[in-house]
């Protein structure tokens, strides 16, 4: 075991006077791309970070649970009988709901003493809901002897954030903290299932994906998620199709969007769906053959369509990405080669492709602009795409 991990055996014997019986990790994630397709059928790029949501966990010989996070240092107790979505909230309705998830599937489980610790930034559009729901099943499953191939248990998660917390999210987050790998992105079709793990290895060529944690707040429960999900819906129908990722399957270009819908905000909605997943296939190709001009490109078109056409961003990630995009760098630092808001949107993150050495150049950048701006300071870092939902020990 590693340090971390006696540190966090050592705090469920504190809690619950008794041994765990393992300790099982799942990762959150950045999404290269594809933003706001995962509900549309379509593609999504995402790849696993190192941060974890780390779940100590032992059986109980009655139906409870009781589940602690070390974040809050709060504890949250429940029965599994009777439990129902409302019946939890908060925090521990993500843990709560991926138990009741695995429930409602069939799978009886006993109850649980859980304690969570988690690095994955809160609130930051880096999945730490998904990160925690995908540690708390992987856990549960193996203690109960439940057998669960990857994608089930995406799901199971996917159907807990969505019905038993309320958040309608689409698959991506869970699958990506479930099945990606250490040194890939992971190409999903959302429809299909069909997962592709695309090798990304940028150090060899001198780059890296930083990571800007914008500190805007993430305003994604205030129903946005739900009204832009409820947009590409409408839009779909009034196309006549089951879902708006068949707008790529029939090869439409952007340009025909506009005679078949008369209202432009569904307009808008619909071709950022489209293009977005064009995007995602282009990014992929770019990543397959080392095109990283291409792939900044890619990326930066993507913060353009949701910044004029899913109307996702705010001024601060809008700032962000113009800073880090800005060819009068000072300090030798050279701009990045793409760079656009990642997440649900309205906050959280953003992204960008960069030459490694100008990290500290371009987070100077970032924050001195931020300052100017009268915004908090963001913070930044590199991620490494790393390994998805695992046991520790
Ligand atoms: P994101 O998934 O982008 O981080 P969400 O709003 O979807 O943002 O999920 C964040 C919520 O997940 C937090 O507000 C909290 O309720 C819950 N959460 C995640 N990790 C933990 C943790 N380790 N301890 C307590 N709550 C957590
Ligand atoms: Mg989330």
């Amino acid at each position: 075991m590693s340090t971390e991990q006696l540190a966090l055996a050592e705090e469920f014997q504190q809690a619950y006077a008794r041994p765990c019986a393992g300790i099982w990790a799942a990762p959150g994630r950045v999404n290269l791309i594809g933003e706001h397709t995962d509900y549309n059928g379509g593609f999504v790029l995402p790849f696993a970070l190192p941060q974890t949501s780390r779940v100590a966990a032992a059986l109980r010989t009655d139906r409870m649970v009781h589940v602690r996070s070390l974040l809050n240092g709060e504890t949250a107790e429940f029965s599994l009988d009777g439990l129902v979505p409302g019946a939890v909230e908060g925090w521990a309705a993500y843990a709560a709901g991926m138990l009741w998830s695995l429930e409602q599937a069939g799978h009886l489980l006993p109850g649980l003493d859980l304690l969570i610790d988690s690095e994955v930034p809160i609130g930051a559009g880096l999945s730490s809901s998904a990160a925690l729901e995908c540690s708390v099943g992987l856990a549960a499953a193996e203690l109960a002897g439940v057998e669960l191939p990857a994608v089930a248990l995406a799901q199971l998660a996917q159907h807990a954030e969505n019905d038993f917390v309320g958040m309608p999210c689409g698959i991506m987050d869970q699958m990506a903290s479930v099945a990606a790998r250490a040194e890939h992105a992971l190409l999903l079709d959302t429809r299909s299932m069909r997962i592709e793990h695309v090798p990304f290895r940028l150090e060899q060529d001198g780059l890296a994906l930083l990571v800007i944690d914008s500190q805007a707040e993430h305003r994604l429960v205030d129903g946005e998620y739900a009204a832009r999900r409820a947009q590409c819906e409408a839009g779909a129908r009034e196309l006549g199709l089951e879902s708006l990722r068949e707008l790529n399957d029939d090869g439409v270009a952007p340009e025909e969007l506009t005679a078949r819908l008369p209202d432009p905000v569904t307009l808008r909605r619909v071709r950022h769906v489209l293009t977005e997943n064009t995007r995602v296939l282009a990014a992929k190709e770019a990543l397959s053959t080392g095109s990283y001009a291409q792939l900044g490109e890619t990326l930066s078109a993507s913060h353009a369509s949701q910044r004029d056409d899913f109307e996702i961003t705010v001024e601060e990630t809008d700032t962000l990405v113009e800073t880090l995009m800005s060819p009068h760098q000072s300090h030798g630092a050279q701009p990045a080669l793409g760079a656009r808001q990642v997440g649900g949107g309205f906050g959280g993150c953003v992204i960008a492709l960069i030459h490694t050495e100008s990290f500290d150049g371009l987070l100077g950048a970032v924050q001195e602009n931020a300052r100017q701006h009268g915004f908090t300071e963001p913070t930044g870092f590199l991620a490494q795409p790393s390994a998805g939902a695992r046991r520790l020990s």
